[in-house]
């Protein structure tokens, strides 16, 4: 084990001062991954400046939206009366991720930060272009069951794997941030990167920045939800497909829709023509069809995960009839 700092810090500004710029200096939050990946050797850092004691616990609504704090576990989000009222989506995605353990410790900041759980980028006997760059992608050529179908480079073909991320791209959500530039707001959809010849780079986060944040605007999403996971076990697995769907219905034509999806790329994937596609349409199976078909299109699957081209747009079609009440 290489040694390293332990900072615990009890305000945003002292976590921003504790970062050392040029090392390898991570904020820890609950742990679920980063200690893992430290214990397998996948990172080591130089300094850990434990978050935990940050005042950015609080789940609160005004303003025309709903704020929730970068330390609020997710089994506190899921459970939460404003969140249950405001945006259920948001908590079966939580719900759906993990086992209730990993829920009680894993914070709204860290699920973001998750790595992903590409089997090569976790075994530092493999060559992976995200933990060791130039080094090559064992799962392009390799077992790629849990890969992605859209998206991908030839640097690698990994997929972000968190459940939260998906309702929160669907949502709308926008990431809050500060840091030794100061503070500021990202989209949620443009929080995560795209592999492309950087694949080592997860997201848009600069280097000492702190999550703070997140906010979900209001809007007629509060009803008409489904977040639909599949996976191999009925729990503590990660997705290989999963659907964020919100309609906003009057009667039975659809006013508004809001769909990403998840294990499928490696960021939360915005399926923004299939949803501009259902407006104006009536809730049937075949207009869900149309739009999971449109959502398709651009996707590549690879030798073990050709399967995906089939279950992602039957788990589309399957979100959207439960979301409206069809299923
Ligand atoms: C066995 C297992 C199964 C799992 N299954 C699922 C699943 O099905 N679905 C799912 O979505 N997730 C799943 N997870 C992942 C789990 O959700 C994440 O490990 C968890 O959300 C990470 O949160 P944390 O607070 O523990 O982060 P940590 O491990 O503390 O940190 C993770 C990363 O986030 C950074 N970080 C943390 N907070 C901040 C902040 N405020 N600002 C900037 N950076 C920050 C850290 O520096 C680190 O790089 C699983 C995990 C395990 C171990
Ligand atoms: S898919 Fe990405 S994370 Fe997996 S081996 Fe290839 S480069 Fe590494």
């Amino acid at each position: 084990m290489k040694l390293f700092d332990y900072v615990p810090a009890t305000t945003p500004e002292a976590a921003l001062a504790a970062f050392t710029p040029g090392s390898n200096t991570q904020f820890i939050a609950g742990g679920t991954n980063l200690i893992d990946l430290m214990k397998r050797g996948v990172t080591a850092p130089d300094k850990l400046v434990d978050i935990n004691a940050l005042p950015l616990k609080t789940v609160t609504h005004g303003n025309g939206r709903l704020a929730i704090g970068a330390l609020v576990t997710n089994s506190e989000v899921a459970d939460h009366k404003l969140v249950l009222q405001q945006q259920p989506l948001l908590a079966q995605a939580l719900n759906a991720g993990a086992s209730a353990q990993l829920r009680n410790m894993a914070t709204m900041g860290g699920n973001m930060m998750q790595r992903t759980r590409c089997h090569y980028f976790y075994d530092t006997a493999l060559p992976c272009n995200k933990r060791e760059p130039g080094t090559g992608c064992g799962a392009l050529e390799g077992f790629n069951r849990m890969h992605a179908i859209f998206g991908t480079s030839n640097q690698c073909i990994a997929v972000h794997p968190s459940d939260m991320c998906i309702a929160l791209a669907a949502l709308d959500a926008t990431v809050l941030v500060t840091g030794p530039k100061g503070a500021r707001t990202i989209p949620f959809v443009d929080f995560h990167r795209l592999p492309g010849d950087t694949p080592q780079v997860d997201n848009n986060l600069q280097p000492g920045e702190l999550i703070t944040a997140v906010e979900i605007p209001d809007g007629p999403f509060g009803t008409h939800v489904h977040y639909h996971k599949v996976r191999d076990r009925a729990s503590y697995a990660f997705a290989l497909v999963s659907v964020a769907a919100a309609l906003h219905l009057e009667g039975k034509t659809i006013r508004g829709a809001r769909l990403a999806m998840g294990g499928v790329a490696h960021k939360p994937w915005r399926l923004t023509e299939a949803e501009k596609a259902l407006i104006g349409k009536t809730v049937s199976e075949a207009t869900f069809r149309q739009a999971a078909e449109i959502a398709m299109r651009g996707a590549k699957g690879y030798p073990f995960n050709a399967f995906k081209l089939r279950l992602a747009p039957n788990t589309i079609v399957q979100s959207l009839k439960t979301a409206a009440g069809l299923a």
